[in-house]
């Protein structure tokens, strides 16, 4: 089987980012809701406030992938206000450090630039996998692409396997106790409880998976 993996470019990149900015407003009640349970109830409004800036961003200005991601990543930690624009801006800022050029991508630069991203998130944060952060649902996702990389696999089968991969690491979060952000606050009180930004980090390796696969050939 095989699937067409459509060009990274402006193009491409503004399609899976306004995406993901209308699955993030359609689900900023549930992820409020999230974060009332163990954090101050606005990880859905401060996502919804930073993507919407970030769809805003009209891909015919930028001259590549590349430069629209820096973008996004600098137009989510300037409009962000929570511990959760940083971290994002800073993952959009890897990528775009590691997808230099636009073209098809390998599974390899995916798993290159995922990785490039995670590694951006843990410098800034500090969490570990099993902090119950949106670090258990993104670096399951890497390592996915990771694998489908090394197996010679192509780029649409890693990002299907990443989409995967970072939904059972979300619903890990739910028995986690939290070490890192507000909800380490409550300690032991914080199981039981999915963790907002690992929801909202699932839904954007979704997001990736259904906008930058392209269709079955
Ligand atoms: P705030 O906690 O400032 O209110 P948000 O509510 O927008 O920010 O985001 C909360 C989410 O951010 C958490 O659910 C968690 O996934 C993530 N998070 C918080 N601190 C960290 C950290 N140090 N490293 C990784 N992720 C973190
Ligand atoms: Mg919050």
């Amino acid at each position: 089987m095989g699937m067409l993996m459509p060009e990274i470019s402006a193009a491409t990149v503004s399609e899976w980012l306004k995406d993901y900015s209308e699955v993030i407003s359609e689900h900023a009640n549930e992820l409020t809701d999230l974060d009332r349970q163990i954090g101050d109830a606005d990880h859905g409004s401060n996502m919804a406030r930073g993507m919407t800036a970030v769809a805003a961003l009209d891909p015919n200005s930028f001259a590549s992938a590349a430069e629209l991601l820096k973008k996004a990543g600098m137009t989510l930690v300037s409009t962000v206000g929570g511990a959760s624009g940083p971290l994002y801006g800073t993952f959009f800022l890897r990528l775009s450090t590691v997808i230099k050029t636009d073209g098809e991508p390998t599974a390899q630069l995916l798993a290159d630039a995922l990785d490039a991203g995670l590694a951006g998130i843990v410098a800034r944060g500090k969490a570990e996998v099993g902090d119950k952060t949106l670090v258990d649902a993104l670096s399951p996702a890497v390592d996915a692409v990771k694998k489908v990389a090394a197996d010679g696999g192509s780029a649409a089968e890693a990002l299907a396997k990443a989409a995967e991969a970072a939904n059972e690491g979300r619903d890990a979060t739910i028995e986690m106790v939290a070490r890192r952000g507000r909800a380490s606050y409550l300690g032991e009180r914080s199981r039981g409880h999915q963790d907002p930004g690992a929801t909202s980090m699932a839904m954007l390796v979704g997001s990736a998976a259904r906008c930058l696969s392209g269709a079955e050939s």
